[in-house]
Formats: C-alpha cells, sequence, structure tokens
C-alpha cells in the first residue's frame, strides 16, 4: 500500500558472494529497498497493556497472535531475548540529532531500537516472506516506513552486545557494521530513503554512534574507517554506493570524520 521497507541486509547473491571475500560470519551484505511492505511498528507508551519494565511494540506481524500486544522488556545488558534496548535506542537517536544540524531534511525524533530474537526473527521473516518479500532473514535490520521503530537482527545484536556489554573492541569489518547499522536505520526513520544517501550519512556518523555507546575516539575512528573500506570495496556500485559521497561530495556532512 505504498509503504516501503528499508532493510540493511543482503542486496543480492552477487553482492553477497562479493561481500563473503571480504568479511565473514554474520556480515555478508549491505542494505536493501524493498516495495511493498507492511510491518508497521511504532513503540508508544500504553502501560496498560504491558507488565512494569515492558513496552508495547505495535505490529502488524502478528508475532504474539493477532490482536494482541507485542510487549517487550526494555533491557540493558547481553541478551538473546526479544527486547528494547534503551542504550541502542539512545545512540540511535543521538545520530539522528547529529545529522539534523548537518542535513536541512532531517529534524530531530526520538526513535526506539528493538532487538530480535532469532525467534522471533524467524517469525517476521516469514511474515514478510509471505507477503512476498523474502530478504529479511538476512537482513541486518528494517524500518518500515513511516515508523520511528528501528529493527535490528540478532546478529546484529549480539555484536553490539559484544562490544557495548561484554567490552569487546574488535576491529572487524563485522563490528564497524553493526554499529554503522544502527546509523543507518536510523536515518531511514527520518525520511531518507535513497541506500546511497543513508549509507554515505552513516559512515560519517558511525563515530558518534560509537562514542554514544561508550567506546572511546580511537575505536570510534578506527569503526569509521572500517565502514568505508567497507563501502569502497565490497558494497562499490551497489545501490549502496554514490558518487556524491566522497570529501566535498553533497552528500559530505562535513563534520570531519571521514574525509579532513
Ligand atoms: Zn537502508
Amino acid at each position: 500500500m505504498g509503504r516501503r521497507n528499508h532493510t540493511k541486509g543482503n542486496r543480492a547473491k552477487t553482492v553477497i558472494a562479493a561481500l563473503a571475500v571480504v568479511i565473514t560470519g554474520a556480515v555478508a551484505g549491505s542494505a536493501i529497498v524493498l516495495a511493498g511492505g507492511s510491518a508497521e511498528a511504532a513503540a508508544v507508551e500504553t502501560p496498560q497493556l504491558c507488565s512494569a519494565g515492558e513496552q508495547v511494540v505495535e505490529s502488524v506481524v502478528p508475532l504474539r497472535g493477532a490482536d494482541e500486544p507485542i510487549c517487550l522488556p526494555i533491557s540493558e545488558k547481553a541478551d538473546t531475548s526479544s527486547r528494547i534496548d534503551p542504550n541502542y535506542t539512545r545512540a540511535a537517536t543521538t545520530a539522528i540529532a547529529e545529522a539534523a544540524t548537518l542535513v536541512d531534511q532531517v529534524e530531530a525524533q526520538d526513535v526506539t531500537v528493538v532487538c530480535w530474537s532469532n525467534d522471533d526473527w524467524a517469525r517476521i521473516a516469514d511474515w514478510f516472506k509471505a507477503q512476498g518479500i523474502d530478504s529479511i532473514a538476512r537482513a541486518f535490520g528494517f524500518v518500515s516506513m513511516p515508523s520511528n521503530v528501528v529493527n535490528l537482527s540478532p546478529s546484529i545484536c549480539d555484536k553490539l552486545d559484544e562490544i557495548v556489554y561484554q567490552g569487546a573492541r574488535p576491529d572487524t569489518m563485522t563490528a564497524s557494521n553493526a554499529v554503522g547499522v544502527i546509523v543507518h536505520e536510523a536515518l531511514h526513520t527520518t525520511g531518507i530513503a535513497d541506500e546511497g544517501q543513508t549509507e554515505c550519512y552513516a559512515m560519517q556518523l558511525t563515530a558518534t554512534v560509537a562514542a554514544e555507546l561508550g567506546t572511546d575516539d580511537a575505536y570510534g575512528a578506527t569503526l569509521a574507517d572500517l565502514n568505508l573500506e567497507l563501502n569502497t570495496t565490497s558494497r562499490a556500485g551497489s545501490v549502496y554506493d554514490s558518487p556524491e559521497c566522497h570529501a566535498g561530495g553533497s552528500y559530505d556532512l562535513d563534520n570531519n570524520t571521514l574525509w579532513q
């Protein structure tokens, strides 16, 4: 019905094959624009529906049965269960606030970041597949526009949990991608649909989000550099690449994180 889903995952098998050479494990892709999706989600404060410490996430995906509220715990710890993560939520909201100071079309807004469990992610993917969209199972995350909810895959949250809650500082593309996905999907909630534009901004805001997640400046700079490398190698020429993504290009945020 005109709704668009924006996912960050594996664009196509050709892209997957190319990326598999460079990166391993869960990171095997870039972003996707899906047409015709219909998972509408909006986190709202309805305490009467949920237990204390939980928040309802509205979604057309009937994860808990038709017309049943999806109550998720608000939890800030490494956790494989479905949850709303306040730290990833704050990081995404900060990324948008930063972008709003740099991009005319972006306005600051609050977002909610949901980490889905393997089981729930599989159910979401199955639901989308039944609607003719079969890429969610391989996606890193998605936003159903318009929505202020960022949906993250279990693999992305697992990597974020390692960094944020377990103190790991992996200097890998997998880690840079996980942090970058928060920014990428957060930007989609502002209405930016173009994947090349979105990813270009996301790269330049990766260090900002890494700092918000509690890492030091050096690590944030490393992740930003790795994201740039990922996008200029494996994703070159893909929908996530843009000729305007360079120093002085129209997508240069001029915040001196990637290009001095
Ligand atoms: Zn995207």
